[in-house]
């Protein structure tokens, strides 16, 4: 059954059951997640994380593409955040060891799937170190940018630090 009038129904209940709250834009903590869009990674709760405090930029896989650098550049110089959390998990659809993603979504759906980096992976932790290494160096972050690297077991919900915070170098 499609989901979309029980979404608009449970919207109704949230709304009267008070938990929204009208909050500033700004990210009361500083911070940008980037994680992926898998269902099973409940963002907020699993990081301690409170409406308002952060804000969470979900892609597949929890690559830092072109479009999580366009929201990193408006979250840190419009929005005040400074620190960013990478966030990649086990199990996740972007991990590719035998490199043959195009491949089995060209077979899914009939027909080849439209050439483009899918920005997958071998290693997650591997593709977290590195994404975090890019946005070091990254050239339009913010003075007193900060990177931290970490993978979440999808299964245990447990997080696993895979690259230390680090202050980036000072922007030139
Ligand atoms: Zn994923």
């Amino acid at each position: 059954m499609p989901p979309f009038d029980a979404l608009v129904a449970a919207n109704r209940a949230y709304v009267a059951s008070g938990a929204h709250r009208d909050l500033p834009v700004r990210p009361v903590r500083n911070l940008a997640v980037v994680t992926c869009m898998d269902s099973r990674i409940a963002a907020f709760p699993t990081l301690g994380l409170e409406l308002g405090d952060a804000h969470v930029i979900r892609v597949a896989g929890a690559r830092v593409t072109d479009d999580v650098r366009r929201s990193l550049a408006l979250s840190t110089h419009l929005l005040g955040t400074r620190y960013v959390a990478v966030v990649g998990h086990t199990d996740c659809g972007l991990a590719d060891p035998t490199g043959d993603l195009p491949e089995r979504l060209a077979e899914v759906m009939g027909h080849p799937a439209e050439p483009r980096d899918w920005h997958s992976f071998t290693d997650v932790a591997e593709a977290v170190r590195g994404d975090c290494e890019d946005l070091l160096g990254w050239p339009d972050r913010p003075e007193g940018f900060e990177v931290g690297g970490y993978v979440l077991n999808v299964r245990t919900g447990e997080l696993d630090e895979v690259a230390p915070p680090r202050p980036a170098p000072p922007v030139a």
